[in-house]
C-alpha cells in the first residue's frame, strides 16, 4: 500500500447477485483487516444467510489490489470470504478458484477475454445519453463515440495505466452502446478485471452525468449487452506442455484440438444450467432468441449451436486458438461465469465429450429447424430448472452454493415473473 501511496483500502466482494460491496478502510487499520478481515452482516446483501448469523469476514485477496485510476489515495481489493472462522461455500471468488485448481490437477490452465457492453444513459436509465446518437445501424459510429472522448479517453488510459493491455474502444450495435477490450488473461485475472471494469465504468460514467448500464437488454428493440467469452487452455508452469495453448492443433479441424472440441461439446451438453449462472436476470432472457433489432440482427444465439467465423450461433470459432462462447450477457457474474464455463468444459474433457459437426448455417437469415439444435431456456425459470436437473455442474460446482444461488434467483423469477406489462394489458384488455 505504501509504495502505491494509498490513504484508503477499499475490501470488497462480489455478492451472488453480482453486487459489488465494499468497506473503506483507513491505511492506518488495513494491517489487521488483512489478517482477519473486514466484517459485514451477511444478510445485507445477497449471499443467502440470516440476521442471526455471523459477521461475514472479508479476507482481502493481495493479487487482486487495483488502485482507483480516479481516485488517487484508494485502492481496491477482492476478498474471499468467510464465516465462523471457515471458507465460504458460497464465496464466488473462492468458487472460481476451485474450478481452477480441478483444472491445474489436470496441468490445465483456463485463459480467458470478455467483451463486457454497456450504455452510456441519462442518470435516470430510462434513455439513451445522447440525443443524437440515432443512426439505424450505429456501429461503430465514429462522431457517436467521440462525443463520449472525455469518457472513454480516460478509461483507456487507465486500463493501460493498469497494465490490462487495452487494444480498442467501439461505438456497438446498439444506440448509446460502448464496449472497450482488453487483453485476455488467466481466468481469475479476468475476473477480477472484470468485476473491477464494471465499478470503473460506472464510476467514470457519473463523473459524466451519465449512467453506464450492463443490463442484458434495456431496449426491446435494441442490441442488448453481450459479454462474449472467449476462451482457451494451457498447459500449467512446470507441466510438460508449460506455455502452450492446447487449444491450438495445426492439423485439427479449423485448427483445434481434440481437447477443444471435448471442451466446446461440454460447454453445448450444459448450456441450458450454464445459462442460470451466464445469463442470470429476468431480463436476460429478452436478449435470447429476441426479433431482430433495429439494426437488423440481436447478434445472440437463439440456440445451442457452433460454428466457425459465424456470428449466428451459441460458440463461435473465431481462429486456431480458441473459442467464443456468445452466449453471456452484461449481467453475468464475473467469477460465477468463468467458474462455472470452466466446471461445464472440464465436464466435457472428463467424458471425452464429441461436439457433433460444426454448423455453417447462417441463423439470422434461416433459423435452425427446431429440432436440429439444442434449445436455450425462454425464461429464468427454465434455466433455473436446467441448473436444478444438471447434477454433474452441481456437483463440481458444490452443492450448497447451488441451494443458495437457486434458492435466491428462484424467489426473484416469481417475484418478477408476476409483472404485468403494458403490452400484456393492451393484448388482454378487451378479450
Ligand atoms: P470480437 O471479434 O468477438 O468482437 P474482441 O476483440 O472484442 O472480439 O474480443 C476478443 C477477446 O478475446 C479479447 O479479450 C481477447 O484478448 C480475447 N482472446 C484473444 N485470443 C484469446 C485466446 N487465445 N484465449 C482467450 N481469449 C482470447
Ligand atoms: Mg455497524
Ligand atoms: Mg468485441
Ligand atoms: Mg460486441
Ligand atoms: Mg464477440
Amino acid at each position: 500500500m505504501q509504495e502505491l501511496q494509498l490513504r484508503f483500502l477499499l475490501i470488497s466482494f462480489t455478492d451472488l447477485f453480482g453486487i459489488q460491496r465494499a468497506k473503506l478502510v483507513p491505511a492506518s487499520a488495513v494491517a489487521g483487516m488483512a489478517r482477519d478481515g473486514a466484517g459485514f452482516a451477511g444478510f445485507a446483501a445477497w449471499l443467502d444467510l440470516s440476521p442471526a448469523d455471523g459477521d461475514v469476514m472479508a479476507i482481502p485477496a493481495a493479487a487482486s489490489l487495483t488502485p482507483l485510476p480516479w481516485q488517487p489515495g484508494v485502492g481496491w481489493v477482492a476478498a474471499e470470504l468467510q464465516l465462523n472462522g471457515q471458507p465460504m461455500e458460497q464465496c464466488p471468488r473462492r468458487l472460481l478458484r476451485r474450478q481452477l485448481e480441478r483444472a491445474a490437477e489436470r496441468g490445465l490452465e483456463l485463459r480467458s477475454g470478455v467483451e463486457a457492453e454497456f450504455f452510456l444513459l441519462d442518470p435516470s436509465g430510462e434513455r439513451i445519453g445522447d440525443s443524437a446518437d440515432s443512426q439505424e445501424k450505429p456501429c461503430y459510429d465514429q462522431l457517436a463515440l467521440m462525443r463520449r472522448y472525455p469518457l472513454i479517453g480516460p478509461l483507456l488510459e487507465a486500463m493501460e495505466q493498469l497494465d490490462w493491455g487495452p487494444y480498442q474502444a467501439d461505438h456497438e450495435d446498439a444506440n448509446g452502446q460502448f464496449e472497450v477490450n482488453w487483453t485476455y488473461a488467466n481466468a481469475l485475472t479476468t475476473a477480477d478485471r472484470h468485476a473491477f471494469f464494471k465499478v470503473m465504468v460506472k464510476s467514470l460514467a457519473e463523473q459524466q452525468g451519465l449512467r453506464a448500464s450492463f443490463m442484458p437488454k434495456p431496449f426491446a428493440a435494441l442490441t442488448g449487452n453481450g459479454c462474449h467469452t472467449h476462451l482457451s487452455l494451457w498447459g500449467t508452469a512446470g507441466s510438460s506442455q508449460a506455455g502452450r495453448n492446447l487449444f491450438h492443433d495445426p492439423v485439427g479441424e479449423l485448427g483445434l484440438s481434440p481437447l477443444a472440441y471435448h471442451f466446446l461439446a461440454g460447454l453445448l451438453a450444459h448450456a441450458p444450467a450454464l445459462s442460470c449462472l451466464s445469463n442470470p436476470t429476468v431480463n436476460s432472457y429478452r436478449r435470447l432468441a429476441a426479433p431482430p433489432t433495429t439494426s437488423g440482427a440481436t447478434w445472440s444465439p437463439g440456440g445451442i449451436s457452433y460454428t466457425g467465423n459465424n456470428r449466428t450461433h451459441m460458440v463461435r470459432i473465431p481462429d486456431d486458438q480458441r473459442l467464443e462462447l456468445r452466449l453471456p450477457d452484461g449481467a453475468a457474474h464475473p467469477y460465477l461465469l468463468q467458474a462455472a464455463i470452466l466446471a461445464a468444459g472440464l465436464d466435457g474433457i472428463e467424458r471425452q465429450l464429441d461436439p457433433g459437426p460444426r454448423s455453417d448455417n447462417d441463423n439470422y437469415a434461416k433459423p435452425l429447424e427446431p429440432g436440429s439444435c439444442g434449445r436455450l431456456p425462454v425464461n429464468l425459470g427454465e434455466a433455473l430448472d436446467a441448473f436444478k436437473a444438471d447434477s454433474a455442474l452441481r456437483q463440481a460446482l458444490g452443492e450448497e452454493f447451488c441451494q443458495a444461488y437457486e434458492k435466491l434467483r428462484r424467489r426473484q423469477w416469481q417475484r418478477e415473473r408476476g409483472d404485468i406489462s403494458d403490452t400484456e394489458r393492451r393484448a388482454c384488455l378487451d378479450c
